[in-house]
């Protein structure tokens, strides 16, 4: 059949993943990247054609699912609610206490449009939820754990930058290995939250900074440091550069359960990821073609990763899919 005409709103890390993954997927076509800056002034980083933001209003014909890779702390909350009125959207939003929220603000123009929004997909939320709810369905009687890393956490880097003294730095939160190995033994141990990531830091002094008072500035921040084990280790400008530009990321989402008292059965699903948001747009593509399909089978409103089944994801039909992978 013809193929899916996608579109891109934001083109920052998130965009241009998108369109890396539209590459590997044949029946996909990117028909443009939308910005909210002026678009010559966009570099891209492969051929496809660039529009202003507002000239969505005219393309709305030529776009089967416009994926919004905005920001999910202040561009998604505005872009969300306005374009689901007038396409079909995926979404990455990934502010976990406020999905309720977004979800409505997206679920009535959609509805109203008959258009179909999927919103919070990716890694976490996105895949890892849906392993927390099938662990959670298949071990009643369980504990779910959700380990993150080892990650570039773009929070806490920026924490540590705002440290008087510092002219650079970034924060890779890691998981406990210790810790891992009891969930993944199905001890089912209480963890707190020292006991389950620590925090490693690689920061930049400035000329004539104090090492141990920035040290203790950092190990001691509150909210940020504070509740870890942080470790600080400093380097220079060129390693910084040479070395921690890359966006790696990834964990575990472990449920550990009892079918019987005699019998433990854990279920582990992990992610070791080079690139964070390579990772999270293709994500997003698969969910797209979900999103076209749903829509064309007139399930409209705002969806989330839970409402989707499997084989939608797949460029493969049903026919394949069962001769193939069941
Ligand atoms: P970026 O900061 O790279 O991009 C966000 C927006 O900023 C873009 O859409 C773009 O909008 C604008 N922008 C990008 N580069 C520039 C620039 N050089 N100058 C000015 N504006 C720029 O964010 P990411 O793509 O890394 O991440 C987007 C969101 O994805 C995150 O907020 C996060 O919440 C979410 N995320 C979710 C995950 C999940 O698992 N669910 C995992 C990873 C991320 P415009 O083109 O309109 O200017």
């Amino acid at each position: 059949g013809a193929s899916i005409r996608i579109g891109i709103a934001g083109y920052g890390n998130l965009g241009r993943g998108v369109q890396a993954a539209i590459a590997k997927n044949p029946d996909m076509e990117l028909v443009g990247v939308y910005t909210r800056r002026d678009p010559s002034a966009v570099v891209l980083q492969g051929p496809a054609p660039v529009f202003h933001m507002d000239d969505l209003a005219k393309h709305t014909g030529d776009i089967d699912v416009l994926i919004l890779c905005g920001g999910s702390k202040s561009d998604l909350p505005e872009q969300g609610p306005a374009l689901s009125a007038s396409f079909n959207t995926v979404d990455s939003f990934d502010t976990h206490a406020m999905i309720p929220e977004y979800f409505a603000a997206v679920d009535a123009p959609a509805t109203a449009a008959g258009k179909t929004a999927l919103v919070s997909a990716g890694w976490d939320p996105g895949m890892f939820s849906i392993n927390r709810v099938y662990g959670e369905a298949l071990l009643p009687d369980g504990e779910t754990y959700t380990f993150w890393g080892r990650g570039l956490s773009q929070g806490h880097s920026d924490a540590i930058r705002r440290v008087p003294g510092v002219a650079g730095g970034v924060q890779y939160t890691i998981p406990n290995p210790t810790a891992i190995e009891k969930v993944r033994a199905g001890e089912r141990p209480v963890l707190g939250t020292r006991e389950k990531h620590v925090r490693d830091c690689f920061v930049v002094l400035e000329d004539g900074a104090d090492a141990d008072a920035v040290r203790e500035a950092i190990v001691t921040m509150e909210h940020y440091f504070d509740a870890y084990d942080t470790t600080v280790n400093f380097i220079d400008a060129a390693t910084l550069a040479a070395e921690h530009t890359a966006m790696p990321h990834g964990g575990f989402v472990f449920r550990s359960g009892n079918t019987t008292d005699e019998h433990a059965q854990v279920i582990e699903y992990s992610l070791t990821l080079e690139s964070n948001p390579e990772f999270t747009s293709s994500v997003l593509v698969a969910y797209a073609r979900a999103v076209h399909r749903m829509n064309a089978a007139g399930q409209v409103g705002a969806k989330t990763v839970f409402d989707v089944a499997p084989g939608l994801l797949s460029p493969k039909s049903p026919e394949q899919l069962r001769a193939e992978l069941l």
